[in-house]
């Protein structure tokens, strides 16, 4: 028996490109060169080099010393200079991956605690944009845009209602049901007044306007231009996965997490077409029509609100649920450690994990051989492109070797055919579940349970990555009376708080 070893494969998707607004706001470089960049790290070989230029938030983040400037204030003193400052981001986040199950939590009692209300210094960070380019449609030839009142195109020229929106040989042709018409190079925006308006398109109803850039030979993408602020109205009710005002310190940690995340964003792709995809590629966005009073008001409360290390925002990762302890990045992802993503355990002072009321906290999956064995073939390719494909039908499965955090490094499956290794977080989406549709394994942290010639049964602990922030031990940590600045310092070890300055304030950038 030979054995095939498959290398696991750590992807980031990272699209380069660019967009331009026409009517006068915005000129960035042109071209959209979608890209992925893979890092390869041997299954037996846990602590990876760390890969060129890997740069994706959902694979990625930042960081440092601590910057020295700024007072020390308390947490509602943060909030109060922030106001004062107003200016105007595969699968490996697991954004909408929570779970809403406020009723459950409370099955699971935690000490209420009250903590110091004793956290970092507050202080402004320059940003090169206020608003984010969100990418709703990445290549099309055709898309029809409704407005609720006019938009702007260019100087002096306007539509309203229903926008067809085509391309043509070297320009856009724009008609209205109106019957006004008009040619446009690309890129081209469709303005709402100070980007303020609603928009729909790819049926989402946008806050903002509509930036259609040029995305290779003969199509267009289709790019949301939204201030950050309002772009989070469709994004943390998906992403925190609860309405329940109860727990609003969670969401509110949440909205800072994604604000973060926005941010890193926007300063990594400066020269691209867009800075965020609408889905789970990078955080997931509902439209005006996912938004919750609930989130409205953390997003509102929490306004500017970023975390950063060592001056730059920080890789603000964050899973459904941890399982008792959160993972640290190096073991899971093969990174470069960042002190802020470290292994830490996710316990109240009773040693009971703050997330242990979540659906997910134990899960077991079981499959016939045969289901299993397929299911492998099928995604093997896809998980693991640069490794030998998966073939046979399961003869025996064994863990070999884990993280110390017990997260799987080296599974190995012995087939008809051969026999093969793997491991990291990639094994979930090799190992897929049996239910419809085939999800990807909660989680990387699991055991074999009973593997014999009719089935494979395999329990687990935790749903997602495990990396920061767990969203599940948020919200019981928000039961218990912690504050959003606590909660995120539980998961961010050492960070300091940030507000958002942008270096202009009409929208442009
Ligand atoms: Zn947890």
């Amino acid at each position: 028996m030979h054995l095939k070893k498959i290398s696991f494969i750590l992807c980031a998707f990272g699209v380069t490109g660019c967009a331009l607004l026409s009517n006068g706001e915005a000129v960035r470089p042109s071209s959209l060169v979608p890209s992925s960049d893979l890092r390869r790290i041997d299954a037996s070989a846990t602590q990876a080099a760390e890969s060129r230029n890997h740069q994706d938030c959902r694979s990625s983040k930042v960081s440092d010393t601590k910057s020295d400037q700024a007072d020390s204030l308390s947490g509602n003193a943060i909030i109060d200079k922030c106001d004062t400052l107003i200016a105007d981001t595969t699968q490996n986040m697991d954004f909408g991956s929570a779970i809403s199950i406020d009723s459950d939590l409370r099955s699971v009692p935690h000490p209420i605690e009250d903590r110091p209300k004793i956290y970092p210094s507050a202080k402004s960070f320059t940003v090169p944009s206020v608003f984010v380019r969100l990418c709703l449609i990445p290549k099309t030839t055709q898309v029809t845009i409704r407005t609720n009142g006019d938009v702007s195109v260019g100087r002096g020229r306007s539509f309203s209602g229903s926008i067809s929106v085509r391309r043509g040989s070297q320009n856009l042709h724009i008609e209205d049901d109106e019957g006004n018409e008009a040619t446009c190079a690309l890129p081209c925006t469709l303005a709402t007044p100070n980007h303020t308006g609603t928009i729909r398109a790819a049926e989402l109803t946008c806050r903002g306007s509509i930036i259609i850039a040029a995305s290779g030979t003969g199509t267009f993408s289709v790019v949301n231009y939204a201030s950050v602020e309002d772009y989070l109205r469709g994004v943390v009710p998906l992403e925190i996965g609860t309405k329940n005002a109860d727990v609003i310190e969670a969401i509110k940690a949440q909205a800072v997490a994604a604000r973060t995340y926005t941010y890193k964003r926007i300063s990594e792709r400066k020269n691209e077409s867009w800075d965020v995809m609408s889905t789970v590629a990078d955080q997931v966005f509902g439209g005006t029509e996912a938004e919750t009073e609930s989130a409205n008001k953390a997003i509102s409360d929490t306004r500017d609100i970023i975390m950063t290390y060592a001056g730059e925002p920080i890789c603000a990762y964050y899973h459904s649920t941890c399982g008792g302890h959160t993972a640290d990045i190096t073991s899971v992802w093969g990174k470069r450690g960042m002190p802020y993503l470290k292994q830490a355990d996710d316990l109240d002072r009773n040693g009971t994990p703050w997330c242990a009321a979540s659906p997910m906290y134990n899960w077991r999956c079981a499959w016939s051989i045969e289901n299993l064995s397929q299911i492998m073939r099928r995604n093997s390719r896809s998980s693991f492109p640069n490794s030998t494909p998966f073939t046979g039908t399961i003869k025996n499965i064994s863990i070999e070797s884990t993280t110390s955090d017990g997260r799987v490094t080296d599974c190995r499956v012995e087939t008809d055919e051969g026999l093969y290794s793997f491991g990291g977080d990639k094994i979930r989406f090799l190992i897929r579940r049996p239910t419809a549709g085939n999800p990807i394994l909660q989680s990387s942290w699991f055991v074999v349970d009973r593997c014999d010639r009719d089935s494979v049964v395999i329990s687990g602990k935790g749903y997602g990555h495990g990396i920061g922030m767990c969203q599940m031990g948020a919200i019981g940590r928000a039961h218990a009376g912690w504050d959003f600045r606590s909660i995120l310092l539980a998961y961010y070890s050492g960070v300091d708080f940030a507000c958002v300055r942008s270096g202009k304030s009409d929208g442009s950038f």
